[in-house]
């Protein structure tokens, strides 16, 4: 690591509480990469891979400030949509990474204090040399149909009135993430589901979690909310779904989401454009 801080080829993307800096233009919107400085070698600076012409690419957690000419500091959930595939999985990677950092200063087992190490991939304890390592979650998020294929939408009380999405939870110890699909479904509205199906996945490090998309059929469409984690839930059809997106009384999951293609792969392309409905 010190070595690729030394070299000017190095290309460096800088986070500063939670943003990186962005050139947003019309037709695209790459990453500010740059060359190292002086003081990233003070920085906590992680290794994020190489290009097939040998460009090393290193994240570094820096401090706010204002932007370099044109660029704009951006949060991944804002720009995460808009980016290249290499912007995307730089900015995720750096995210997820210094979220861990942040929040695993001292050793589980014995309360030291850790450092970084392993170009900025592991932490070892400065008493005992423990080893930790950055952890994903799993979390399941899934399509729910019904016989009529109606989608099931619901509504966070963490949520303002009007915004909603398909359903989510973790993977709790254990479980298959078929199985999780099954549990939080019936947990958060008290419906049996069958025919669970894999869709995809997206990493989402807010902070450190791995989405894993997946479809399901209800075996009947009773709903029984759980209160602490559902305030509304509804069937809708894609006609009814479309009118309440387009009339303004609903608000569906950003485009960066996996909730949104998830949403969108059951309505059949882009609810905020007309769509041949078939
Ligand atoms: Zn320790």
């Amino acid at each position: 690591m010190p070595a690729l801080l030394q070299d000017p080829s190095t290309c460096i993307v800088e986070l500063a509480e939670g943003r990186a800096q962005v050139l947003a233009s019309d037709r695209d919107c790459p990453l500010l990469l740059r060359p190292p400085v002086e003081q990233d070698a003070f920085r906590l600076a992680v290794f994020l891979g190489q290009d097939g012409d040998g460009t090393a690419y290193v994240g570094v957690v820096g401090e706010p400030r204002d932007p370099s000419g044109a660029a704009q500091w951006r949060t991944l959930r804002e720009v995460g949509a808009l980016l290249s595939d290499r912007d995307a999985g730089l900015f995720a990677t750096l995210q997820g990474l210094a979220n861990w950092h942040a929040s695993h200063t001292h050793c589980s087992l014995c309360g030291a204090p850790t450092e970084p190490g392993q170009a900025g991939w592991i932490r070892r304890c400065t008493r005992d040399a423990t080893e930790h390592y950055p952890r994903t979650d799993p979390a399941v998020i899934m399509a729910v149909t019904d016989d009529a294929d109606r989608l099931l939408l619901a509504r966070s009380p963490h949520w303002p009135v009007g915004r909603v999405s398909v359903l989510a939870g973790f993977v709790e110890p254990g479980e298959s993430l078929e199985a999780a699909v099954a549990r939080e479904v019936f947990e958060e509205v008290g419906v049996v589901v069958t025919q669970v199906r894999y869709l995809g996945n997206q990493p989402w490090p807010f902070p450190s979690s791995l989405m894993v998309g997946f479809t399901s059929r209800a075996v009947d469409t009773a709903l029984r909310l759980d209160p602490d984690e559902i305030a509304e839930a509804l069937w809708v059809s894609r006609e009814e779904l479309r009118e309440m997106v387009l009339g303004g009384r609903l608000r569906i999951s950003p485009s960066v989401s996996i909730a949104r293609r998830i949403i969108e792969s059951w309505y059949g392309g882009q609810i905020d454009q007309q769509v041949d409905m078939r």
